[in-house]
């Protein structure tokens, strides 16, 4: 068995605030560590999540939703050229009417395991969100439920379910884009992924390329 993480009893945890890194988040090793990203003035663990950011993006605007091989990269021809301008994309490729979030799954290496996009209306599945497909995507893959070491990129801040999947899956390190002020668990409405009586709480990277991910979304609902 792992350890949780170190910080569980940290009182610093207490003055979290939204759009902030959990603290003690600069010190850790995670993704991108043994790739020499590692910076603890956090400007290429940034860098490393807004690239991972666009992914996700494409993956909301493409709706692609098969497995990439080979991991990391663009598995969509022309998915990232489509993402320039935000008004002038197809946000709903499948014309089934769901919103276009995506979400990304990222090995302890920085590996792409899995991707999901929202297929709620798609597949008439109330739980059928972008974060569990690719929660329940990279468990199957990697053939277990813990998810220790992941990174799951979502372009929208993550609802009460799924940020209880991302507790209970053990994911490490949770970025997402755009702020849901209405239904987010992830700091806005509520905070389930920095909520101390759970004894999992993953480090939380919120508002990344808020622009573009917001601009996705007003376009789909304009
Ligand atoms: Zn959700």
């Amino acid at each position: 068995m792992r350890s949780e993480p170190s910080d569980v009893t940290d009182p610093a945890l207490e003055t979290v605030r939204r759009g902030q890194p959990t603290p003690g988040s600069v010190d850790r090793r995670g993704p991108g560590a043994d790739e020499g990203l590692a910076d603890p003035t956090g400007t290429d663990r940034r860098q490393r999540h807004e690239l991972w950011m666009r992914r996700a993006l494409e993956v909301a605007v493409t709706g692609e939703v098969a497995s990439p091989e080979g991991g990391g990269g663009s598995a969509v021809p022309g998915g990232s050229a489509a993402l320039g301008g935000g008004d002038a994309v197809s946000a709903d490729p499948g014309q089934s009417g769901d919103v276009p979030v995506g979400a990304v799954l990222y090995g302890p290496d920085g590996s792409e395991l899995a991707i999901g996009r929202n297929e709620r209306e798609l597949t008439g599945d109330p739980t059928a969100h972008a974060e569990v497909l690719a929660l329940r995507r990279a468990a199957e893959r990697l053939g277990r439920w813990r998810l220790d070491g992941c990174t799951l990129v979502v372009t929208l801040e993550p609802c009460t379910m799924c940020a209880g999947a991302l507790v209970l899956a053990r994911v490490s390190t949770v970025v997402f884009g755009a702020w849901e002020p209405k239904t987010g668990a992830a700091g806005s409405l509520w905070d389930v992924l920095r909520d101390r009586r759970l004894n999992h709480r993953p480090e939380v990277y919120g508002g990344i390329l808020e622009a573009e991910n917001a601009a996705v979304l007003r376009a789909f609902f304009r």
